[in-house]
């Protein structure tokens, strides 16, 4: 039984370090995606109403942008998620701009991580590598 239990936990865990280097090779290009996209989360959260059903929608939606990242195909999520703004919207009012190009200026000051590229904290002038990304890509 607890040989059983263990390959079972061995099995999980196998699992969950193959997700996480999945998610660590294309987290910059799902970052950026959802930083593009700032909007769909939110919007998906409204649609839901309620908290775990909004929890789930999400869930789902970071998983197809994240599989949408690794095969560069993101017509998945125009499929599953139809209710969603995919357009880029040229008509931004006076404050509509101003709050876009502060958002893309901090976005851009924002450091990244040496390994994957993804957002990390921190000040910008210092390397710094996400602790996942040392310990699963070294
Ligand atoms: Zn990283």
């Amino acid at each position: 039984m607890l040989t059983t239990d263990c390959a079972k936990i061995y099995v999980d865990l196998v699992g969950i370090i193959c997700q996480l280097t999945w998610y660590i090779k294309n987290r910059k290009e799902f970052e950026e995606y959802l930083v593009n996209n700032e909007r769909h989360v939110q919007t998906i959260a409204r649609k839901s109403r309620q908290a775990k059903k909004a929890y789930e929608e999400v869930s789902l939606y970071y998983t197809k942008v994240l599989w949408a990242c690794e095969n560069n195909d993101f017509s998945v999520l125009r499929t599953k998620f139809r209710y969603l703004d995919f357009s880029e919207s040229n008509h931004l009012s006076a404050r509509e701009e101003s709050i876009k190009i502060n958002y893309e200026k901090f976005i851009s000051e924002t450091p990244r991580c040496t390994v994957c590229g993804g957002f990390i904290d921190g000040d910008q002038k210092v390397k710094k590598a996400h602790n996942c990304c040392k310990q699963i890509l070294s």
